[in-house]
């Protein structure tokens, strides 16, 4: 590697490493389940979580480097069992920068129904642009999961897919904003629960909800140059 390209996987280390932090602060995992990994821009490399170390354990020194085939560059320990899931994720999506694996609870219990969730609130309709999607059972190893995401993600604005009795993937243009994904998938998920355990959630119309994404997408938060990844 040269000096530049050294630089840029110290720094993607070090991130992917804190955003870990995110997943236990949010309650999306449990012991080592979960992770998250970030692609080298201009490169075919990714930055990803070692597979089976434990949250309180990880370190910029301990995220491990492989190309997008699921290949360990760089690193000390084994990559995520999930490697080659997030690697046909970045092969297939050049614009992915960035993504994300939990069993977060409320959304796992919709994956192990199957069903998406339905688009009920503004919250929703802003980050995600309508329901979120179910994609296939899959088993882990081969491409398959990767597939599964790609192919559902092709049609729609989710950046969050339920893996059917599996769990949530989401991708973003950077690792955070593909963790952001993650929680707020969460977040939704266990709204919508709570509010079908009420009775009948009411649906938004659908020009509603392309107002309200086209909206968040484009408008929300502040005029600042280098604005915050949503
Ligand atoms: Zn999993």
């Amino acid at each position: 590697m040269n000096v530049e390209l050294t630089r840029q996987v110290r720094e993607l280390r070090e991130t992917v490493a804190r955003l870990h932090a995110e997943l236990t602060r949010y309650g999306l995992v449990a012991w080592t389940a979960g992770n998250i990994s970030a692609r080298v821009p201009g490169q075919k490399l990714m930055v990803i979580k070692p597979s089976g170390v434990g949250y309180d354990d990880l370190s910029a020194e301990t995220m491990v480097v492989c190309d997008l085939d699921g290949v360990l560059v760089e690193g000390d320990l084994a990559p995520s069992s999930d490697t080659a899931a997030h690697a046909y994720v970045y092969r297939a999506m050049p614009e992915v920068g960035g993504v994300v694996h939990t069993h977060s609870s409320y959304a796992t219990a919709w994956a192990a129904r199957g069903e998406p969730i339905p688009c009920q609130l503004t919250a929703q309709a802003d980050e995600f642009g309508g329901e979120i999607p179910v994609g296939p059972f899959a088993l882990i190893g081969g491409d398959d999961i990767g597939k599964g995401i790609v192919t559902t993600l092709a049609g729609h604005r989710s950046p969050a897919v339920l893996m059917r009795n599996h769990g949530v993937f989401t991708i973003g243009r950077d690792a955070r904003a593909a963790v952001k994904a993650a929680v707020m998938c969460e977040d939704v998920a266990r709204t919508a629960h709570l509010a079908r355990a009420l009775g009948a959630p009411a649906p938004i119309a659908q020009a509603d909800i392309d107002a309200l994404y086209h909206r968040y997408q484009n408008v929300y938060g502040q005029p600042h140059p280098a604005k915050e990844t949503r």
